[in-house]
């Protein structure tokens, strides 16, 4: 089963979103749960949500991502950036108790001058401090590029943290590839050795969505600047393999690519049309 959609804006509710991505042929997407860059969520409408609970059962989406503000830095130095953190994670955690069973995504955090291991510490306590028991929902750690001091740059960070939090079994992984590649894992030559990779030390159960992304970077370059599918070094063929592999069916896929919403609409039919099942 092929789950492909994009990311949206969730300026105007989930039910709108819902109409936007069947509009464009999408059966699921990711969405910001507030400003990108920080601020104050938006009041969520219990109208809304049951709207849109209604309209995606009855045009069969898959699990929908929620993504939060690129501000979160769970492993900032300053006491003051990380409880922020803390906040912005437990509050939108809990308007996802109104969507469950679907999946919160986060960039691990930068570290900056304090070491990965120091980072890997401190985004364990605010894991720890974010997660419980009664969650609905599947907190995902996305893998990044490694650009700066970012942490998850290999799959060994991401196993560490998931290994030293209370409540694993709360956790999952976002791959994105545009990151991973410009991280160096070859996706292009080396598909079946990365995924073997990923299993060996993440565990392939573990894995529950993917971003959909060119780079326009080479491998190994720590950037992260995606780039629209097939022009970018990774490729439309090395992305379809990853679309069509055994490991990721029926994995949300949701592109993070410089588009518009046309834009996106001509990549999920290309992506629909060289799904092969
Ligand atoms: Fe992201
Ligand atoms: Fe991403
Ligand atoms: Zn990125």
């Amino acid at each position: 089963m092929l789950y492909i959609g994009c990311h949206l804006s969730s300026s105007k509710g989930f039910l709108a979103m819902g109409k936007q991505a069947y509009d464009i042929g999408a059966n699921t997407f990711q969405f910001f749960t507030r400003n990108p860059r920080g601020g104050a969520a938006k009041s969520v409408d219990p109208d809304d949500i049951s709207a849109f609970l209604d309209f995606s059962k009855e045009h069969n989406f898959g699990k929908i991502v929620a993504h939060a503000p690129y501000t979160l830095n769970a492993c900032a130095a300053d006491e003051n950036i990380r409880r922020f953190a803390r906040e912005t994670f437990a509050d939108d955690l809990k308007r996802m108790d109104m969507l469950p069973g679907n999946y919160y995504n986060f960039h691990p955090g930068s570290h900056v001058k304090q070491g990965v291991e120091k980072g890997i510490e401190l985004i364990v306590d605010t894991l720890d401090s974010v997660l419980r028991e009664d969650l609905k929902t599947t907190v995902l750690l996305e893998t990044m590029a490694g650009k700066g001091s970012e942490i998850g740059r290999t799959f060994e960070e991401i196993r560490e943290i998931i290994d030293r939090v209370k409540m694993p079994e709360k956790l999952g992984v976002c791959l994105d590839t545009c990151h991973i590649f410009d991280g160096g894992y070859d996706i292009v030559n080396s598909l079946d050795g990365v995924v073997e990779e990923f299993d060996r030390v993440i565990g392939l159960d573990r894995l529950k969505a993917v971003h959909l992304n060119d780079s326009m970077n080479v491998l190994g370059s720590h950037k992260d600047r995606h780039q629209k599918l097939g022009e970018g070094n990774i490729g439309a063929d090395a992305l379809m393999a990853v679309v069509n592999h055994p490991a990721f069916d029926s994995l949300p896929f949701n592109l993070e690519t410089p588009n518009d919403i046309e834009g996106y609409k001509a990549e999920i039919a290309f992506v629909k049309e060289h799904y092969k099942q």
